[in-house]
């Protein structure tokens, strides 16, 4: 070997279109073994998503170096879920190379848009509070601040979506089948994790101390993705853990011919990673939920606290360097393992213990709904978590101790505040523990928020005032806005500057043109080619033809009652019918487009599916209508759907049932892409009211002090019908069978159940949003007053930009800084 011979150096290889045409086949012949004749679309993107990946690895490694060197505080977001979508156009917007990777595929013959919609979504998540995370990790590294996200690298993301005969199936999702590009396996980096056992006592230095000794012990291993920020500043990762059994095969077993036996353990091991679960807003209420849950937070403290440790050299200096964020209650149990890793492992004093963990998390609540609440079984808990159950015991002990200080003989107070719920069948409540273990907790819109503090934080409220603060939900503009409406984007930048690519208050520059009939109509161009894409998308999937004229009239989120898309399908009913009856009245030409997912367990979920494919059925094909009124539902809703559904929409239905909707972000990203909004003071609604101002959106239906007092009153649905012949049409249709001939009494459940009750009080907004619905036809009918709104939507949205989001989290909560 020559001693004397130079370093070698590594560069990133060149990113002109040329350099990256070569890299790309490169990575095609070295990496993937296959000739440039016989690959596939999916080899293409393949070698695409290598040779981008390329180009982020030194920014990557030295960011990763350099927050490590500067000792910046890092943010850990915790997250059960991340429904990140694709990520090969969002890497080369932010990298600055879309046009050179487009030219660089052009010279190869291959087309880019091809190449990019062979990537599986990665759909780590149910719904918004997944998307919600996957928008703050980029946001997180376009601002330069030190993150990590951590979470479950599962097999399976959620169910793909197939409709058979207007009913949902479930199909189970494979994103990982052809291999992923853009994740690192760091086998070296394994956690172990126990779960049940039993623990012994010990005399310890400072008198006697707990040792836990697990029944069973699963490795953890790290799957790292470098998550690119905008510009290519700044690179965090997204560290995703995989369940390894720790003794993978019993050789004995195997020895002895039983094969399948031999492997057993590391099946039921290795589950942990397998699934997400697909409950949305339902406690799963199983225990390889809460594995799950253990697995993952008792991974990423591990983590944390052993980089901590090599850099500051103990853990009380853990909350002035670190700011834990648990999106949800799900990443809860944190709270007692950090006390556990604290007191038990580094023989810290409880009172230490308790400062640094209070000290490190905070914690984001995602909804009101009681059924959403979760909890656990104290049996459950003592036999999986043995110490941990100890742990919760002891800080409830100390908690319900200093209230009681305060206020004495007050019972019922302590029965509230307490971390176990005292049922028939006693409870860890997960809430109460991520309270009491944090320093800030947090709502997602103002409403929300200010409802925690009235509703199920209460007590805790008035015992630690100060304590919850709001931080409003936000999107990317990133992707919602740059990746998904290149056409909107380039406009953009024409009309108001460069500029708006960094800061999204420029928007605000649009306002003038507002009413520029000019500017209108090279606005509403944009709309009506998204429109048409959409369309021919539509034709293709479901070989049904709209016209890209007609108002798109969008409600795309999870099938759940609360969001109200019965509301939707019974105007729809009632629209049919008025334009039937009066063929001379103006109403806008309509499509209704719906997509969402129901959970699989979910029955009254689906059988609104299969309601609005039943009426859709009739509509499409009535002759009457002179193709005036369609309803569309898009099968498999996912990210990547959103991207095609929201810059076509001209129309968002954000109607949720006031006070249970606590932010919403598919109401943002529409409105961001210039759809007016359809909606109840709901969540963030009320915020983009405020943005947008009244005369530029549509509001209807109950307030949240109105929803409680109809509800308190008792209201059955059937006063409603009584007071609208309308609604009695409609709902005597549905009863009936018309929409379904095959099987009268499809929907009479359905039907009985809102004329009993009426729950979510659909029956009682709907005149309410007929009306409203009338007035968006009014203003359809009026071009210019309709581009005037949608353009003033667009122009307002700037706040709504996570970037905003993210930056009062820090500021806030975390106590960060940029580092870049
Ligand atoms: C934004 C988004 C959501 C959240 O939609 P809401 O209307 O806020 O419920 C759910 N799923 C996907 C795929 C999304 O992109």
């Amino acid at each position: 070997m020559d001693l004397q011979a130079p370093p070698i150096a590594v560069a990133t290889p060149a990113a002109d279109a040329r350099s990256l045409a070569e890299s790309i086949l490169r990575k095609l012949l070295f990496d993937l073994g296959k000739s440039q004749q016989g690959a596939q679309r999916r080899d293409w993107f393949m070698a695409a998503a290598l040779a981008t990946r390329d180009q982020v690895m030194e920014r990557w490694l030295g960011g990763s170096r350099s927050a490590y060197n500067s000792q910046a505080k890092q943010v850990y977001y915790l997250s059960l879920e991340f429904l990140i979508g694709r990520l090969l156009r969002d890497t080369i917007t932010n990298l600055g190379i879309a046009d050179q990777l487009r030219d660089a595929l052009d010279i190869l013959g291959v087309p880019f848009d091809e190449v990019r919609s062979a990537e599986p979504d990665a759909a780590l998540g149910n719904g918004g509070l997944g998307r919600l995370a996957a928008c703050f990790m980029e946001s997180l590294a376009s601002l330069g601040i030190p993150a990590f996200g951590y979470g479950i690298r599962y097999d399976h993301g959620l169910f793909r979506q197939q409709i058979m005969g207007g009913w949902q199936r479930e199909v189970p999702e494979d994103w990982l089948t052809f291999g992923n590009p853009w994740e690192f396996a760091r086998p070296e980096i394994a956690h172990e994790i126990g779960f049940g056992g039993n623990i012994t006592v010990i005399d310890g230095r400072d008198g006697p101390r707990q040792v836990w000794q697990p029944g069973e012990i699963i490795q953890a291993v790290a799957y790292d993705t470098p998550i690119i920020g905008w510009r290519g500043r700044h690179v965090n990762t997204l560290r995703l853990w995989s369940a390894r059994a720790s003794d993978p095969l019993s050789l004995e077993a195997f020895n002895h011919g039983d094969h399948v036996g031999a492997l057993a353990d590391q099946v039921r091991q290795e589950a942990i990673s397998k699934v997400l679960y697909p409950g949305d807003e339902t406690p799963a209420g199983q225990e390889l939920r809460l594995r799950q849950e253990y697995f993952f937070a008792s991974a990423a403290l591990q983590d944390l606290v052993r980089r901590h440790i090599r850099v500051h050299g103990d853990l009380h200096s853990l909350p002035d360097r670190v700011a834990i964020q648990l999106n949800d209650t799900h990443p809860a149990i944190a709270v007692a393992e950090l006390m556990r890793i604290c007191v038990d492992l580094h023989g810290l004093s409880w009172e230490e213990g308790w400062r640094i963990t209070q000290g490190a998390i905070s914690y984001t609540n995602h909804t009101l709904l009681p059924e959403a609440l979760e909890s656990w079984p104290v049996p459950l808990m003592e036999r999986l978590l043995p110490r941990h159950m100890q742990i919760i015991y002891l800080i409830n002990a100390h908690h319900l101790d200093a209230v009681a200080a305060r206020h004495p003989g007050n019972d019922a107070l302590l029965a509230s505040v307490s971390l176990i719920g005292e049922g028939h069948a006693r409870r860890v409540r997960m809430g109460h523990l991520a309270f009491v273990g944090s320093h800030k907790v947090n709502g997602v819109s103002a409403l929300h928020s200010n409802l925690l503090k009235q509703t199920v934080f209460h007590d805790f409220n008035m015992l630690f005032p100060g304590r919850i603060v709001n931080k409003t939900n936000g999107i990317t503009f990133r992707r919602w806005l740059h990746q998904a409406n290149p056409g909107l984007t380039s406009l953009l930048r024409e009309a108001v500057g460069e500029r708006v690519l960094d800061d999204p208050q420029a928007l605000e520059l649009l306002r003038p043109l507002a009413d520029d009939a000019a500017f209108q109509q090279r606005f509403m161009a944009v709309k009506h080619a998204n429109k048409a894409a959409l369309a021919a998308n539509i034709r293709a999937a479901l070989e049904l033809k709209i016209d890209p004229g007609a108002m798109f009239d969008v409600q795309i989120k999870r099938i759940h009652e609360y969001k109200r898309q019965l509301l939707n399908i019974l105007e729809a009913v009632a629209l049919y019918d008025a334009m039937r009856d009066s063929p001379t009245q103006s109403f806008a030409p309509r499509v209704k487009i719906f997509a969402g997912k129901a959970a699989a367990s979910y029955h009254r979920a689906k059988l609104i599916i299969k309601l609005a494919h039943d009426v859709g059925r009739v509509i499409n094909a009535d002759p009457v209508l002179r193709d005036r009124l369609k309803l569309v539902f898009l099968p498999n809703y996912n990210v990547s759907a959103a991207e095609v559904i929201v810059p076509a929409a001209d129309l968002s239905e954000q109607i949720s049932t006031a006070g249970m909707e606590a932010s919403g972000t598919g109401n943002m990203k529409l409105a961001l892409n210039g759809a007016l909004t359809m909606g109840t003071l709901d969540g963030a609604n009320v915020e983009i009211l405020e943005h947008v101002g009244a005369e530029n959106i549509h509001i209807f239906g109950k307030t949240t002090p109105e929803v409680a007092e109809h509800r308190a009153d008792g209201i059955r649905g059937q006063a409603a019908v009584d007071a609208s012949p309308r609604l009695a049409q409609v709902l005597e249709a549905i009863r009936s069978g018309v929409f379904s001939p095959d099987d009268p009494g499809r929907y009479h459940g359905l039907v009985d159940d809102l004329l009993n009750t009426d729950h979510f009080l659909v029956l009682a907004d709907f005149d309410s949003y007929y009306e409203a619905q009338r007035a968006a036809d009014a203003r359809w009918n009026e071009p210019q007053a309709w581009a005037r709104a949608a353009i003033l939507n667009t122009a307002n949205l700037g706040w709504f930009s996570a970037d905003r989001t993210i930056a009062e989290y820090a500021e806030d909560i975390w106590k960060v800084s940029p580092v870049i």
